[in-house]
């Protein structure tokens, strides 16, 4: 069985795109937990309610996240790759993923779908809570000013209107969020490795990854 790679971190360190391509290396399978909260954002964003804790536990009982192995996204059935990655469903995301109940259930899958090992999932409480056990914990940060940058750059390329300064404002506010939040916040696991990509180019972080796993026994 090959081995188990958790990568946490906060938004915009370039975690999914260095995840991908040291999973593509390895011939691993690449799973990107965001994706999965930011699905059952979108489901409470359509749904046009108010978020309560009851609608959310409705909404959510019976949810369908699969994610593929070009790691597109389904919810319900239904592809929403490109719909989950909007500010708006950043945002609904990081409200949804308070709740114990929604955290309890995408935990579970997200330790199903790790199971046969050979595996790299991206997310804020991998090396914590879903994979205490990972055979290697990455820490992947940036200053907040790069990842803006960085974030700001992606969205440019998609035609979207925001301005960096909105995009600095929002990654501050849902690192905080997500920081504090009392369940399964965003944490450096105690024997995760940190990198600070702020001067590193993404094969830079990929080369050191994929030293990391060579030298890991
Ligand atoms: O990684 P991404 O920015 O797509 O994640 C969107 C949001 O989903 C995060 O801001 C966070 O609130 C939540 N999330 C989480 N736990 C994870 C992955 C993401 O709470 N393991």
């Amino acid at each position: 069985m090959g081995k188990i790679i958790a990568v946490d971190g906060p938004a915009g360190a370039g975690k999914s795109t260095v995840s991908k391509i040291v999973a593509a290396k390895l011939g691993y399978t690449y799973i990107d937990t965001g994706a999965m909260y930011r699905a059952v954002g979108l489901k409470f964003l359509r749904s046009g309610q108010p978020l309560t804790e009851n609608f959310l536990a409705e909404i959510t009982k019976d949810i369908e996240i699969k994610l593929d192995e070009s790691a597109k996204v389904y919810l319900d059935g239904e592809e929403v790759t490109k719909e989950i990655r909007t500010p708006e469903v950043s945002k609904l995301a990081s409200d949804v993923s308070k709740f114990g109940f929604v955290r309890k259930k995408l935990t579970e899958l997200q330790r199903e779908m790790a199971a046969k090992g050979s595996v790299i999932m991206d997310g804020r409480d991998i090396g914590t809570q879903v994979l205490p056990n990972a055979d290697l914990k990455i820490f992947l940060t940036a200053s907040l000013q790069e990842r803006a940058r960085r974030r700001f750059e992606e969205l440019k390329l998609k035609n979207s209107s925001v301005t960096l300064d909105d995009v600095e404002k929002e990654i501050f506010l849902r690192d905080k969020q997500d920081s504090e939040r009392e369940i399964a916040p965003l944490a450096k696991a105690d024997d995760a490795i940190l990198i600070d990509s702020t001067n590193l180019s993404v094969d830079e972080v990929v080369e050191k990854i994929l030293e990391l796993v060579i030298s890991e026994k």
